[in-house]
């Protein structure tokens, strides 16, 4: 393999970020491969969105260097906007637009920012919706919708953007339980697709089953990471162990 195929989709290093005189990340290294598959747990607090959002800009790094696709997007001369067209981002909420169908939601951001024609735009939508179980439900709002289907449409357009990196930020914790399994199947048939994906969570089912590796964060720092079967199935480290007591 070339040095080309196998560079890091994501690349930090030495990476703090500082809200005023506090500290929530405190040094932070951490490279995702492509087609790996990363979860990050960890206590409420303990910087897991920061970390995530830090990979996308929407928070900027106080110091230290973040690379998203072969750029370094510390850089106050990056393109910014050209690197997030790259990487799909999930949120708690769904994050969609009230007023919009179900497909002129995942067509908006290709047509604008991809500049693709409508009927493509429409053509690829359809795709994604299909793909997460909504191929029907391209002329609903999205309060019509139940807060999984809401969630899965939130996939689909990241999708549709062909991003190569899918971040995801609890994207389960807002829905009602039993909505929950069909979101994690959608990322779980993503990460077997061979998507490179960055997922914060506290389903540790999921986490222990599809991660490659798992990160567990606690105080601005990773306190542990390894493969799920070490890192949730036989914690090493005092914290890790009590936060594992207190979800599992
Ligand atoms: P987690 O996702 O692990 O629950 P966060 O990354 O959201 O943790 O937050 C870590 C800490 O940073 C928390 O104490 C939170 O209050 C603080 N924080 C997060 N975002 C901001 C912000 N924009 N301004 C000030 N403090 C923030
Ligand atoms: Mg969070």
């Amino acid at each position: 393999m070339t040095a080309q195929a196998t560079a890091p989709v994501v690349d930090i290093r030495g990476l703090h970020k500082s809200f005023g005189q506090r500290e929530v990340l405190k040094g932070v290294d951490l490279t995702i491969a492509p087609g790996e598959v990363v979860c990050v747990i960890g206590p409420s607090g303990s910087g897991k969105s920061t970390l995530l959002r830090c990979v996308n800009q929407l928070e900027t790094a106080s110091a230290g260097s973040v690379e998203v696709l072969g750029t370094e997007i510390t850089d106050p001369d990056v393109d910014i906007d050209a690197v997030r067209s790259r990487v799909g981002m999930v949120f708690q909420g769904f994050n969609l637009f009230a007023h919009l169908t179900v497909l002129e939601n995942c067509t908006v951001a290709q047509r604008k920012v991809l500049r693709r024609p409508k009927e493509e735009a429409e053509r690829i939508a359809l795709e994604n919706l299909e793909r997460v179980g909504l191929g029907d439900r391209g002329d609903a709002h999205p309060h019509q919708l139940s807060g999984g289907q809401q969630q899965r449409v939130a996939i689909a357009r990241a999708l549709a953007m062909d991003p190569q990196l899918m971040l995801f930020d609890e994207p389960t914790s807002a829905l009602d339980p039993e909505l929950v399994g069909d979101v994690l199947a959608v990322m779980r048939a993503l990460a077997e697709g061979g998507m490179t994906m960055m997922v914060v969570t506290h389903e540790m089912a999921f986490a222990r089953d599809v991660a490659d590796r798992v990160v567990f964060i606690d105080g601005g720092v990773i306190v542990e990471e390894g493969a799920p079967a070490d890192v949730i199935g036989n914690p090493q480290h005092p914290r890790t162990q009590l936060f594992l007591q207190r979800v599992l």
